[in-house]
Protein backbone atom coordinates (compact mmCIF):
# COMPACT_ATOMS: atom_id res chain seq x y z
CA UNK A 1 0.00 0.00 0.00
CA UNK A 2 0.93 3.73 -0.93
CA UNK A 3 0.43 5.74 1.92
CA UNK A 4 0.29 10.33 1.07
CA UNK A 5 -0.18 12.79 4.06
CA UNK A 6 -0.92 16.57 2.94
CA UNK A 7 0.41 19.70 4.46
CA UNK A 8 -1.20 22.75 3.37
CA UNK A 9 -3.46 25.92 4.25
CA UNK A 10 -6.99 25.86 4.07
CA UNK A 11 -7.65 27.43 0.65
CA UNK A 12 -4.60 26.00 -0.92
CA UNK A 13 -6.56 22.88 -2.19
CA UNK A 14 -4.92 19.80 -0.47
CA UNK A 15 -8.06 17.72 -0.25
CA UNK A 16 -8.84 18.67 -3.96
CA UNK A 17 -5.45 17.01 -4.79
CA UNK A 18 -5.44 13.90 -2.08
CA UNK A 19 -9.19 13.15 -4.24
CA UNK A 20 -7.98 13.91 -7.43
CA UNK A 21 -4.81 11.37 -6.47
CA UNK A 22 -6.75 8.95 -5.28
CA UNK A 23 -9.03 9.46 -8.84
CA UNK A 24 -6.22 9.13 -10.90
CA UNK A 25 -4.83 5.70 -9.08
CA UNK A 26 -8.58 4.66 -9.38
CA UNK A 27 -8.53 5.47 -13.35
CA UNK A 28 -5.74 2.69 -13.76
CA UNK A 29 -8.15 0.05 -12.17
CA UNK A 30 -6.01 0.51 -8.34
CA UNK A 31 -7.76 0.98 -5.55
CA UNK A 32 -8.41 4.36 -3.62
CA UNK A 33 -9.46 6.40 -0.89
CA UNK A 34 -8.79 10.22 0.31
CA UNK A 35 -10.07 12.20 3.11
CA UNK A 36 -9.20 15.24 4.69
CA UNK A 37 -8.60 16.50 8.24
CA UNK A 38 -9.41 20.05 9.68
CA UNK A 39 -9.18 21.72 12.81
CA UNK A 40 -10.70 24.82 13.36
CA UNK A 41 -11.96 25.83 10.00
CA UNK A 42 -10.36 29.08 7.95
CA UNK A 43 -8.49 30.46 5.16
CA UNK A 44 -4.72 29.97 5.72
CA UNK A 45 -5.18 27.44 8.82
CA UNK A 46 -2.59 24.23 8.40
CA UNK A 47 -4.85 21.21 7.40
CA UNK A 48 -3.59 17.59 6.45
CA UNK A 49 -5.29 15.79 3.50
CA UNK A 50 -4.26 11.47 3.13
CA UNK A 51 -4.50 9.18 0.26
CA UNK A 52 -4.18 5.52 -0.09
CA UNK A 53 -3.34 3.51 -3.22
CA UNK A 54 -3.17 -0.36 -3.21
CA UNK A 55 -3.49 -3.20 -5.82
CA UNK A 56 -5.71 -4.57 -3.07
CA UNK A 57 -9.07 -3.07 -1.46
CA UNK A 58 -8.19 -0.77 1.38
CA UNK A 59 -9.92 -1.58 4.82
CA UNK A 60 -7.71 0.55 7.75
CA UNK A 61 -9.63 3.58 7.54
CA UNK A 62 -6.62 5.70 9.93
CA UNK A 63 -4.70 8.87 9.29
CA UNK A 64 -1.73 8.80 7.85
CA UNK A 65 0.71 8.58 10.68
CA UNK A 66 4.24 6.98 8.52
CA UNK A 67 3.73 7.85 5.36
CA UNK A 68 5.53 7.05 1.72
CA UNK A 69 5.00 10.23 0.35
CA UNK A 70 4.93 13.95 2.35
CA UNK A 71 3.44 16.77 0.18
CA UNK A 72 4.27 20.07 1.71
CA UNK A 73 2.22 22.47 -0.07
CA UNK A 74 3.04 25.72 1.65
CA UNK A 75 6.86 25.81 2.69
CA UNK A 76 6.18 28.03 5.93
CA UNK A 77 4.93 25.33 7.50
CA UNK A 78 7.65 23.85 8.11
CA UNK A 79 8.64 26.51 10.93
CA UNK A 80 4.94 25.44 12.49
CA UNK A 81 4.49 21.96 12.49
CA UNK A 82 7.17 19.26 12.48
CA UNK A 83 5.47 17.98 9.40
CA UNK A 84 7.78 15.24 8.45
CA UNK A 85 7.27 13.44 11.33
CA UNK A 86 6.97 10.17 10.69
CA UNK A 87 7.91 9.80 6.96
CA UNK A 88 9.40 6.62 6.13
CA UNK A 89 13.13 6.82 5.66
CA UNK A 90 12.96 5.46 2.14
CA UNK A 91 9.60 7.73 1.30
CA UNK A 92 9.82 10.97 -0.39
CA UNK A 93 8.75 14.47 -0.09
CA UNK A 94 7.02 16.58 -2.69
CA UNK A 95 7.76 20.74 -1.67
CA UNK A 96 6.23 23.45 -3.06
CA UNK A 97 9.54 26.20 -2.69
CA UNK A 98 11.60 27.90 -4.49
CA UNK A 99 14.49 26.54 -3.02
CA UNK A 100 16.69 23.58 -4.63
CA UNK A 101 15.93 20.58 -2.21
CA UNK A 102 19.64 20.29 -0.76
CA UNK A 103 18.81 24.15 0.52
CA UNK A 104 15.51 22.68 2.68
CA UNK A 105 15.50 21.32 6.02
CA UNK A 106 12.25 19.33 6.31
CA UNK A 107 14.49 17.29 9.28
CA UNK A 108 14.95 14.50 7.67
CA UNK A 109 17.67 13.53 5.44
CA UNK A 110 15.14 12.01 2.30
CA UNK A 111 14.39 12.26 -1.41
CA UNK A 112 13.17 15.21 -2.30
CA UNK A 113 11.07 17.24 -5.21
CA UNK A 114 10.93 20.56 -4.94
CA UNK A 115 8.67 22.76 -7.31
CA UNK A 116 8.05 26.50 -7.18
CA UNK A 117 4.05 25.54 -7.13
CA UNK A 118 2.81 28.90 -6.18
CA UNK A 119 4.53 30.26 -9.23
CA UNK A 120 3.09 27.92 -11.94
CA UNK A 121 -0.64 27.93 -10.24
CA UNK A 122 -0.07 32.51 -10.65
CA UNK A 123 0.98 31.74 -14.49
CA UNK A 124 -1.41 29.59 -14.91
CA UNK A 125 -4.61 30.30 -12.49
CA UNK A 126 -4.39 33.41 -11.82
CA UNK A 127 -4.97 32.23 -8.29
CA UNK A 128 -2.59 30.74 -5.78
CA UNK A 129 -4.20 27.91 -5.56
CA UNK A 130 -1.33 24.98 -5.95
CA UNK A 131 -2.85 22.09 -6.07
CA UNK A 132 -2.85 21.26 -9.36
CA UNK A 133 0.73 21.88 -9.96
CA UNK A 134 1.78 20.03 -6.95
CA UNK A 135 0.03 16.80 -8.25
CA UNK A 136 2.24 17.08 -11.44
CA UNK A 137 5.31 17.08 -9.12
CA UNK A 138 3.91 14.23 -7.26
CA UNK A 139 4.77 12.11 -10.56
CA UNK A 140 7.84 12.99 -10.72
CA UNK A 141 8.49 12.09 -7.30
CA UNK A 142 7.18 8.64 -7.94
CA UNK A 143 5.21 7.19 -10.66
CA UNK A 144 2.61 4.92 -8.96
CA UNK A 145 0.30 6.87 -11.20
CA UNK A 146 0.71 7.94 -14.75
CA UNK A 147 0.86 12.32 -15.55
CA UNK A 148 -1.42 11.40 -18.48
CA UNK A 149 -3.59 9.74 -15.65
CA UNK A 150 -3.67 12.87 -13.23
CA UNK A 151 -4.05 15.24 -16.08
CA UNK A 152 -7.14 13.13 -16.95
CA UNK A 153 -8.38 12.91 -13.22
CA UNK A 154 -7.54 17.10 -12.70
CA UNK A 155 -9.88 17.35 -16.10
CA UNK A 156 -12.39 15.27 -14.71
CA UNK A 157 -12.82 16.84 -11.13
CA UNK A 158 -11.77 20.12 -11.62
CA UNK A 159 -13.92 20.50 -15.29
CA UNK A 160 -16.90 19.61 -13.54
CA UNK A 161 -16.67 21.99 -10.98
CA UNK A 162 -14.94 24.61 -12.90
CA UNK A 163 -15.76 24.09 -17.15
CA UNK A 164 -13.60 21.91 -19.21
CA UNK A 165 -11.73 24.83 -19.84
CA UNK A 166 -10.47 25.46 -16.58
CA UNK A 167 -9.99 21.33 -16.38
CA UNK A 168 -8.07 21.79 -19.57
CA UNK A 169 -5.58 24.85 -17.68
CA UNK A 170 -5.02 23.21 -14.58
CA UNK A 171 -4.13 19.50 -16.05
CA UNK A 172 -1.66 22.01 -17.74
CA UNK A 173 -0.14 23.38 -14.82
CA UNK A 174 0.34 19.74 -13.44
CA UNK A 175 2.53 19.02 -16.24
CA UNK A 176 4.45 22.27 -16.32
CA UNK A 177 5.13 21.42 -12.17
CA UNK A 178 6.67 18.23 -13.30
CA UNK A 179 8.31 19.47 -16.06
CA UNK A 180 10.27 22.01 -13.55
CA UNK A 181 10.59 20.00 -10.76
CA UNK A 182 14.18 19.28 -8.97
CA UNK A 183 15.24 16.23 -7.60
CA UNK A 184 17.31 15.84 -5.05
CA UNK A 185 17.97 14.91 -0.76
CA UNK A 186 16.73 17.53 1.41
CA UNK A 187 18.84 17.99 4.51
CA UNK A 188 17.77 17.16 8.47
CA UNK A 189 19.14 19.06 10.64
CA UNK A 190 15.27 20.65 12.28
CA UNK A 191 14.45 19.34 15.26
CA UNK A 192 11.30 17.36 14.61
CA UNK A 193 9.22 18.45 17.86
CA UNK A 194 5.81 18.22 18.35
CA UNK A 195 4.87 21.96 19.37
CA UNK A 196 2.66 22.71 22.45
CA UNK A 197 -1.29 22.25 21.28
CA UNK A 198 -2.84 25.87 21.40
CA UNK A 199 -6.29 25.53 23.78
CA UNK A 200 -7.24 28.78 23.38
CA UNK A 201 -9.36 30.66 25.88
CA UNK A 202 -12.14 32.92 25.10
CA UNK A 203 -9.75 35.64 24.98
CA UNK A 204 -7.73 34.40 22.35
CA UNK A 205 -10.54 33.53 20.02
CA UNK A 206 -11.26 35.87 17.16
CA UNK A 207 -13.49 38.62 18.77
CA UNK A 208 -10.91 38.49 22.05
CA UNK A 209 -8.33 39.30 19.25
CA UNK A 210 -10.76 42.11 17.50
CA UNK A 211 -10.35 43.83 20.60
CA UNK A 212 -6.67 43.89 20.82
CA UNK A 213 -4.40 43.67 23.50
CA UNK A 214 -6.12 46.47 25.97
CA UNK A 215 -7.14 45.84 29.54
CA UNK A 216 -10.47 44.97 29.41
CA UNK A 217 -12.24 44.09 32.96
CA UNK A 218 -9.16 42.77 34.50
CA UNK A 219 -7.98 40.99 32.11
CA UNK A 220 -5.78 40.47 29.38
CA UNK A 221 -6.99 40.64 25.99
CA UNK A 222 -4.55 39.41 23.02
CA UNK A 223 -3.61 37.54 20.06
CA UNK A 224 -4.17 33.66 19.54
CA UNK A 225 -3.58 31.42 17.09
CA UNK A 226 -2.56 33.65 14.50
CA UNK A 227 0.91 34.26 16.34
CA UNK A 228 1.52 30.62 15.78
CA UNK A 229 0.33 30.42 12.26
CA UNK A 230 2.07 33.12 10.59
CA UNK A 231 -0.23 33.51 7.77
CA UNK A 232 1.71 36.23 6.96
CA UNK A 233 4.57 33.84 5.24
CA UNK A 234 1.91 32.49 3.26
CA UNK A 235 -0.54 34.94 2.06
CA UNK A 236 0.27 36.42 -1.64
CA UNK A 237 -0.72 39.82 -1.09
CA UNK A 238 0.19 42.26 1.10
CA UNK A 239 -2.16 45.66 2.78
CA UNK A 240 -0.59 49.23 2.23
CA UNK A 241 -1.58 51.88 4.45
CA UNK A 242 -1.45 55.32 3.70
CA UNK A 243 -2.11 57.13 6.93
CA UNK A 244 -2.53 60.35 5.36
CA UNK A 245 -5.85 59.51 3.91
CA UNK A 246 -6.76 57.40 7.33
CA UNK A 247 -9.68 59.12 9.02
CA UNK A 248 -9.12 56.35 12.10
CA UNK A 249 -12.71 55.27 12.04
CA UNK A 250 -11.19 52.09 12.84
CA UNK A 251 -13.26 49.66 10.68
CA UNK A 252 -10.45 47.84 9.59
CA UNK A 253 -9.08 47.18 13.00
CA UNK A 254 -12.18 45.33 14.12
CA UNK A 255 -12.30 43.45 10.74
CA UNK A 256 -9.20 41.99 10.51
CA UNK A 257 -9.61 38.14 11.13
CA UNK A 258 -6.10 38.12 12.51
CA UNK A 259 -5.54 40.79 14.52
CA UNK A 260 -2.75 41.76 12.93
CA UNK A 261 -3.76 45.61 12.28
CA UNK A 262 -2.85 47.47 15.50
CA UNK A 263 -4.52 50.59 16.56
CA UNK A 264 -1.86 52.84 17.98
CA UNK A 265 -2.57 55.90 20.20
CA UNK A 266 -3.28 58.28 17.69
CA UNK A 267 -5.45 55.96 16.38
CA UNK A 268 -3.64 55.78 13.36
CA UNK A 269 -3.33 52.13 12.38
CA UNK A 270 0.21 49.79 12.12
CA UNK A 271 0.12 46.72 10.34
CA UNK A 272 1.54 43.67 11.72
CA UNK A 273 2.62 41.68 7.81
CA UNK A 274 3.81 38.31 9.93
CA UNK A 275 -0.09 37.40 10.42
CA UNK A 276 -1.49 39.33 7.62
CA UNK A 277 -2.80 36.68 5.15
CA UNK A 278 -3.56 39.32 2.37
CA UNK A 279 -7.69 38.60 2.59
CA UNK A 280 -8.40 42.19 1.35
CA UNK A 281 -11.23 42.62 3.89
CA UNK A 282 -9.31 45.80 5.21
CA UNK A 283 -9.53 47.49 1.98
CA UNK A 284 -12.74 47.04 1.74
CA UNK A 285 -14.28 48.51 4.70
CA UNK A 286 -11.78 51.34 4.43
CA UNK A 287 -14.42 54.15 3.60
CA UNK A 288 -11.46 56.50 2.09
CA UNK A 289 -9.37 54.08 0.27
CA UNK A 290 -6.75 54.44 2.37
CA UNK A 291 -5.99 50.51 2.37
CA UNK A 292 -4.53 49.28 -1.43
CA UNK A 293 -3.90 45.66 -1.65
CA UNK A 294 -0.29 44.63 -3.61
CA UNK A 295 0.90 41.58 -4.86
CA UNK A 296 4.05 40.13 -3.52
CA UNK A 297 5.89 38.77 -6.21
CA UNK A 298 3.77 39.81 -9.09
CA UNK A 299 4.84 42.99 -11.09
CA UNK A 300 2.66 45.67 -10.52
S1 LIG B 1 -5.52 41.95 4.44
FE1 LIG B 1 -6.20 43.36 6.02
S2 LIG B 1 -7.93 42.34 7.02
FE2 LIG B 1 -6.84 40.77 5.86
S3 LIG B 1 -5.43 39.88 7.33
FE3 LIG B 1 -4.32 41.53 6.27
S4 LIG B 1 -4.57 43.32 7.54
FE4 LIG B 1 -6.11 41.84 8.19
S1 LIG C 1 -10.88 51.79 7.74
FE1 LIG C 1 -9.61 53.20 6.53
S2 LIG C 1 -10.08 55.21 7.37
FE2 LIG C 1 -10.84 53.70 8.84
S3 LIG C 1 -9.12 53.47 10.29
FE3 LIG C 1 -8.88 51.88 8.73
S4 LIG C 1 -7.51 52.83 7.23
FE4 LIG C 1 -8.30 54.49 8.48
Amino acid sequence: MYEIRFHGRGGQGAVMAAQTIAEAAILEGKQAQAFPYFGAERRGAPVMAFARIDDERICIKTQVYEPDMLVIMDESLLDIEPVAAGLKKEGCAVINSRSAPGDLDLGLEVRCISVDATSVAIEMLKAPIVNTAILGAMVKANDFVRLESVQQAIINRFGEKLGEKAGRINAEAAKIAFDRSQEGVCRGKRPLIKKRLWLPTWQETPPGVALGKEERVGMKVGPGSMSQNLTGTWGTSNPLYDQDKCIRCQRCWFICPEGCIIRKEDDLMEFDLRYCKGCGMCVKVCPKGAITILKKGVKQ
